[in-house]
């Protein structure tokens, strides 16, 4: 693969955020130290003040009422 080829797949490709079931280009993912995260980073953020708010746990219900939310549409 060229680095004109990566270039070009990295600014068309998109992906699913695992929490908000929205889909982005794969740039909304690459951010902090990190270049491929599961979440974009609305979430990563709201997901990192629920952590910090409550721990572990909050993180991990946050996730899943995130989820909830778009997959009962689906
Ligand atoms: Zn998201």
């Amino acid at each position: 693969m060229t680095l004109h080829m990566d270039f070009y797949m990295a600014k068309t490709f998109q992906k699913a955020c695992s929490i908000c079931g929205r889909t982005y280009p794969a740039q909304e993912f690459s951010y902090g130290n990190k270049d491929n995260r599961s979440y974009c980073r609305a979430c990563d953020k709201a997901e990192k003040s629920a952590y910090s708010a409550g721990g572990t746990e909050a993180a991990r219900q946050f996730r899943e009422q995130q989820r909830a939310k778009w997959q009962s549409k689906v």
